[in-house]
């Protein structure tokens, strides 16, 4: 059992999914964000969490997935930009004790860790993953 009471994650795409199963079969409460519907068919049958259709850029759509109550939160669309403002919403007006979100340009690294956002960047470790294959 991982020390998160409820998981919000925004993106429901193979990553975001993957995550959501996982972490739901792990018994975590789990709460998926995603804009399109569709993208919750990448859950699994045994997904016990709750999904939410809607813009993540939206105050109203964080807030109907609970981010108040959320201690953990995952931003792990495709979009940096949109990963960094609900990263940044999270900590800073809904103090969510854990915030990671996915960055995808290395350089927007630095950016993110400026506002103090936790990233994974999956260029560097597919290029780190790579580089040591070698
Ligand atoms: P992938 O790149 O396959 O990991 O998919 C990313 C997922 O993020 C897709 O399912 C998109 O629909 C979703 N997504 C992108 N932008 C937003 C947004 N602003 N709010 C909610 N979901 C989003």
């Amino acid at each position: 059992m991982l020390p998160y009471q409820y998981i919000l994650i925004i993106g429901c795409g193979r990553l975001g999914s993957i995550l959501a199963n996982e972490l739901s079969s792990l018994g975590s409460n789990v709460v998926v964000v995603d804009r399109d519907e569709e993208a919750f068919k990448g859950l699994s049958t045994e997904f016990s969490g709750f999904t939410v259709t809607g813009d993540a850029a939206e105050m109203a759509v964080l807030r109907s997935a609970r981010i108040h109550e959320s201690d953990c939160l995952l931003a792990v669309t495709r979009h940096d930009n949109v990963n960094l403002m609900v990263a940044q919403v999270a900590s800073t007006v809904f103090h969510v004790s854990r915030v990671i979100a996915r960055v995808t340009d290395p350089a927007r690294e630095r950016v993110f860790r400026q506002f103090g956002i936790e990233t994974v960047c999956p260029t560097g470790l597919m290029a780190s993953a790579l580089l040591g294959a070698l």
